[in-house]
């Protein structure tokens, strides 16, 4: 009989030695859910004590009830249990995987292994592996062709980092414990289920994202597992029983659902490496980006209740909903993602539509926002970050930035964003704008350095405001009517930027592809000073 696809395995934390309790665990669960195909141990499976329990199996005294694969020593003591590197049957139904490989079962199911602790040391000793056995690992699956991932992974130690833009691990502090180069190799071998012990502690982080939105064709989410030791007093979970169909047998459109609750990637790359790709990625002349909606429809907890601690981070103020098809909310189908530069945690950049310039970028909430006395503090301190990243990009080309806003017959909040040569000093920009807006009747009045918009401001009121990236800042309160390209037109005149030809954005459109190499092109020189992932 053929076997079906689905495959049901159990996933366990270190057992200690502990085996009369781990197996008699499995024999309760088999006999209340059914059977399942194999046994996954992580972490320690011996103890460094008593012997007696171990002997029972290796003598065959005593069999285990289930196909056990286990992971190798982690300390010097234990590295007698394991007589053979490469893998070996250390009892009838228990096997020793090995170092380090990928065992692949007979229908596809790919499970990738890495046995012992992290060490700097070349060799490393018996119990632990180095960074040339990551790389070996890593090179013997990636180089074999249309490489997507693995269906398991398993390590002992936690890799570093893996609580990045995760629930609370509790107690453990993932910037500290763990290995960095399990990071790297999860980061490279994308597992759909990775699992690790040795903290005593039981941890089911967010399922992560293998890809970058809007630079990368999606792919599979990853979910990381962690689990305590085996009969541990405070109950903690040390068994996992899941169903996985191998993903070299899955419909590719199933394979890549992203779950609501999906998070970034915590190994996301150092930024020398992410210019790397995002260079890459500019060279293809299509400059094809995709966008995956899940990501801003909120982050779920997971239902269990008793994990939500106080490091949880607040709740956003929901934004509201537009009245119609929007052109700026992120998630709209009618945003034109080629233009989209910079994407943080609530804001993003995009290229202007016939801009004024070529970098004349605009700072945009990821959600429906109205205008700057709308947005929810954490969105507004998104905003502040970006204006800081702009102004050094802005500053390193020798040129300071001018930003405005017109919250007047607009409905998604669009801070323009446009660089002037530095020679323009704060006074030309300024006496610009007032003797401009004289001219029009507009009274536009400077408003104390450090005042908040939102002092001036208030919400529901239409304004215009124009801002320089050393924090002065004039504002119009719009009674009855207000020119709309004021603001560009402004930029535009001999006095500044001396465009006149430039001023009507409807006259500057570029074709699809010239925008997109601007994007390009804007993305790779502001990478430097992008915004750093978020902690
Ligand atoms: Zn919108």
């Amino acid at each position: 009989r053929a076997r079906p696809p689905l495959f049901l395995p159990l996933a366990c934390g270190d057992a200690e030695g502990r085996l009369e309790a781990l197996f008699g665990r499995v024999r309760a669960i088999q006999d209340k859910s059914g059977r399942f195909d194999m046994l996954l141990c992580v972490g320690n499976f011996f103890g460094s004590t008593s012997d007696t329990e171990w002997t029972e199996y290796r003598t065959g005294a005593k069999k285990a009830p289930i196909q056990t694969f286990v992971l190798g020593a982690n300390d010097q003591e234990t590295v007698r249990y394991f007589p053979d590197v490469s893998g070996c049957e250390l009892a009838e139904n228990i096997t020793y995987l090995g170092r380090r490989g990928v065992f692949s079962s007979t229908s596809g199911l790919q499970i990738a292994y890495l046995s012992g602790t992290e060490s700097q040391d070349e060799p490393a000793p018996a119990y632990s592996f180095s960074s040339k056995d990551v790389t070996e690992l890593k090179t013997s699956l990636l180089s074999t062709p249309n490489f997507k991932g693995v269906d398991i992974l398993l390590t002992s130690p936690w890799p570093r980092d893996v609580g990045n833009f995760a629930n609370s691990p509790g107690k453990i502090d993932t910037k500290k414990c763990g290995s960095t180069l399990i990071s790297d190799l999860a980061a490279s071998l994308k597992p759909r289920y990775h699992f690790a012990a040795l903290e005593k502690a039981y941890y089911e982080r967010l399922p992560y994202r293998n890809h970058t939105v809007l630079q990368e064709t999606p792919q599979h989410v990853s979910r990381f597992i962690a689990l305590a030791d085996v009969g541990n007093t405070s109950k903690k979970k040390y068994l996992y029983a899941f169903s996985i169909v191998p993903m070299s047998l899955m419909d590719p459109a199933e394979l890549v659902k992203q779950p609501q609750d999906v998070t970034e990637n915590p190994y996301r790359k150092s930024r020398k490496e992410a210019q790397k790709t995002k260079a890459l990625v500019c060279e293809e002349p299509a400059c094809q980006f995709f966008f995956d909606l899940n990501k801003h429809q909120g982050k779920k907890r997971p239902s269990d209740g008793k994990e939500r601690g106080n490091s949880q981070p607040k709740q956003a103020k929901n934004p509201s909903q537009p009245t119609g098809p929007c052109w700026f909310c992120l998630a709209s189908p009618e945003v034109e993602k080629h233009l989209v530069v910079s994407i943080g945690t609530h804001c993003y950049l995009a290229l202007a539509k016939g801009g004024l310039l070529p970098d004349h970028v605009l700072i945009l909430p990821i959600g429906h926002y109205q205008s700057v006395v709308d947005l929810s503090p954490e969105v507004m301190e998104e905003v502040t970050k970006y204006k800081s990243a702009l102004k050094e990009f802005f500053r390193s080309k020798g040129k300071r930035y001018v930003l405005f806003e017109r919250n007047y017959r607009s409905q998604h909040l669009q801070l323009q964003v446009i660089p002037v040569p530095l020679d323009c000093t704060s006074e030309d920009i300024k006496e610009s704008f007032i003797t401009q807006a004289q001219e029009q009747q507009i009274d536009l009045l400077e408003i104390p350095e450090h005042s908040d918009i939102t002092q001036v401001a208030r919400p529901g009121t239409p304004y215009f405001y124009v801002e320089l990236d050393t924090g002065e800042k004039l504002f119009h309160r719009i009674r009855r009517s207000f020119p709309l390209q004021f603001g560009r037109a402004v930029l535009a005149s001999p006095a500044l930027l001396a465009l006149p030809e430039r001023a009507d954005w409807r006259r500057c459109a570029a074709g699809r592809p010239e925008e997109a190499a601007q994007a390009c092109a804007f993305r790779r020189d502001f990478q430097p000073f992008d915004l750093a992932p978020p902690e």
